[in-house]
This record gives C-alpha cells, structure tokens and sequence, in this order.
C-alpha cells in the first residue's frame, strides 16, 4: 500500500487515485468496464480483467478532454477514462505520457529549448571537449528523454549480463518497495515533472534486483537501479544494503549516470539526440558498457557516501553501516571483476574513513528494518530457481 493522505507534490506522487473506465484489449472490439487505481503503477481491474502497467511505458491518443486514452507504448490495449483529476494525475506520473504528441505549449516550449540546447552543445562540444560540456549538459536534459534512454540502456545491460533472472518474490518486494519509498521520501524533495532539484530525487527510483553472482548495485540513467542479488547476499544488516541503496540515490539525484553517460557517449549521444533516434545501436552497445563498467570520479562518490549518510540518518537507519559493507567488499572483491561494485564505484580506505565520519556515533546500532522484514527481503530470490548466472 501507498500511503494516503499528504500530498507534498501537488499532482505528484503521493496519493492513491481511483476512478472508473473502460478497458480495450486492441485485438477484440469488446468494451470491458474496470475500475482504475493510481499508485507507482496503474492498475486496471474487472470481472475479466486484471493487468497492471508501467507508469515509464504509457502512452497517450489524441482524445479530447476530459477522455483520456492511454496505454503501453508498442502494444494494443488500451483504457479510456474520462476523470479529469485521474487524467491529471496521470499526467504528472507518467513521464512520456505525450511525448509523441508534444501539443502542450509546455511540451512545445521544452522542445525548442531543448533543440536550441542540443544545438549549441555540439558547436561547444566542438570547443571545449566532452567532459566539460557532459557536466553541464546532464542537468538540462529532460526527464522524458533520460527515462527513454535509462530504459534503452536497461535492455543492454540486461543483455550484457546475459539475462539474469528477476527476482521479485512479491512480500519481499514489498518490503523493499516500502524501504524505497521510505528513504526516498524522507529526502522530501521530489522534483516538478521535466524540472530536478539540484540535489533532490527526479521520482521515485525504480529498482530492478537480478539473481547474479556479482554483488553490485548499477545505477541507470532515468532513475533506474539494477540490484545484482549476491549484493543483498553480502549485506549482514538491512542498514548496509540500504547504505549501498541510498549511495545509488545519490548518484541519481546528482544526474551522475547521465553525466557518466555522455562523456562515454559525447557527440554520438548528441547526434542521435538531433537526429531522433535514442536507439541507436552505436550509442546503445556503449553505454551499456559504460554503465556496467565505468566509474564516477572521486568528487562523485564523496557526494553519493554524504547523500548515503544523510538518507539513512533521516530514514531512521545506522548511517555508519555503507562503510562497513564497502569495506567487506573491498577485501573480498577482485577490483577488476566485471562489473565489481568496486570499478563502477571506486573505493579508498579514505572513503570508509569520511562515510564514519560523517556518520558519527549516534545512529550506530539503529535498524533500518525488523529483522522479520530483513529477512524476507533476504529472500527476494526465492521466486527463481535457476542458479545464478556467472
Ligand atoms: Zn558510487
């Protein structure tokens, strides 16, 4: 369950919606009445109906208001609903919603600033190199365009790592959907859709946890965190996994795989963004690599620990314990692995050094879970029985 009642964003996140629809398979010309729930997903339910959608893949027709008609980008089926403060709600969830429509003057706005952006960059790309210009260049991009990308990018690496099973035993979830919302509420700053605060969250990130023989944690562009579950694995306490968890909304909220992303990628990024095409087989294949390889500078992981330390002492955690299972990592760990936590995310003894610091004494021994949650989250897995891909 999603709670209820304040809603810190407006339109936003918080509540749960509910209204009335009409539900399309797109194969059959059948009417089937549903009724809709809002949360991190939409869900759509009737006597013969009960499906669930991304809230990242919806798409929107060209209705007139209030109708709405929405439904996943690249299959049939859609849902008509015709509750303007749903319609609204949708609008603000769901990031792509028109994006193959941009009518909106908002929409129209954001697309010439963002063409005349585009523009520059590869005339001041020319001039200053990638680096400079990827730094200034992440905070700008739209989140529409970095969740299109993040999602791009997610199928590469899925196909990198050989297809790892997902793991998603449903109470485990639960509990890690509930940690989720917890730390990244707690942070209390969830940005205007196409807008992020310097140092707030873009959204709710969405966690993928795979079954794999590598403990890592990979943060995509778009708000996307892929678990690797020998991670989970590793952790001996709820608090160090969450530490590791809350180091990767750091990188997310500083726009860190976005950055990473166009310095590896740098004009041919640009060019695919000119030209349209985000799917670029090019482009694709190298940010795979990058995101499963790549390490962020000393600078960002500083910024991701302090975000890390300060997210678990607010979520009622032990801000000390991400030292503690770096360091494990570190001792246990070959540094060149493929796709080590340790190359994605450099570790020094200085590190450990600043997180305790920071952290101090007065959150150590705090559990971010009961230990009754710890351990079925621990289970996350149990839905897949194959063995862990290596
Ligand atoms: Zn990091």
């Amino acid at each position: 369950m999603q709670p209820h009642g304040s809603d810190r964003t407006g339109a936003g996140q918080g509540a749960t919606l509910h209204a009335e629809g009409r539900y399309f398979d797109g194969l059959s010309a059948r009417i089937h009445p549903v009724t809709l729930r809002l949360d991190q997903r939409l869900w759509i339910a009737g006597p013969e109906i009960a499906v669930d959608w991304d809230l990242f893949d919806l798409v929107a027709g060209d209705t007139v208001a209030p109708l709405m008609r929405i439904g996943p980008r690249g299959r049939p089926a859609r849902v008509e609903v015709s509750d303007s403060a749903f319609a609204d709600a949708l609008t603000a969830r769901c990031p792509d919603l028109h994006r193959s429509d941009d009518k909106g003057s908002g929409g129209n706005l954001r697309l010439v600033v963002w063409s005349i952006a585009a523009g520059l960059s590869v005339i001041l790309l020319a001039i200053y190199g990638v680096p400079a210009i990827a730094a200034r260049l992440a905070p700008v991009i739209p989140i529409s365009v970095e969740s299109r990308l993040g999602s791009a990018v997610a199928d590469q690496v899925d196909r990198m790592l050989g297809h790892p099973p997902v793991c998603d035993d449903g109470p485990a979830r639960a509990v890690l959907d509930r940690l989720v919302a917890r730390m990244a509420g707690e942070r209390g700053m969830v940005g205007q859709r196409g807008m992020v605060g310097q140092r707030g969250l873009p959204g709710e990130p969405r966690i993928a946890v795979h079954r794999h023989a590598v403990a890592n944690a990979l943060t995509l562009p778009g708000g996307r965190v892929i678990i690797l579950s020998s991670l989970i694995d590793r952790s001996e306490t709820a608090d160090e996994f969450a530490g590791i968890l809350a180091h990767e909304f750091g990188h997310i909220a500083a726009r860190d795989p976005m950055r990473a992303l166009l310095a590896a990628s740098g004009s041919s990024f640009l060019l695919s963004l000119v030209l349209g095409d985000l799917a670029g087989s090019t482009l694709i294949v190298a940010t795979g690599q990058m995101a499963l390889s790549a390490g962020y500078s000393r600078d960002a992981e500083t910024a991701a620990d302090a975000y890390a330390v300060e997210t678990l002492r607010r979520s009622g955690g032990d801000a000390g314990a991400l030292a503690t299972i770096l360091e494990r990592v570190a001792r246990d760990e070959e540094p060149d692995g493929v796709a080590s936590l340790l190359r994605s995310h450099p570790f020094t003894r200085e590190r450990a050094h600043h997180i305790r610091a920071l952290a101090g004494n007065d959150t150590a021994g705090r559990h971010i879970l009961t230990d009754a949650d710890w351990i079925m989250l621990k289970g996350i897995c149990r839905n897949v029985a194959t063995a862990a891909p290596r």
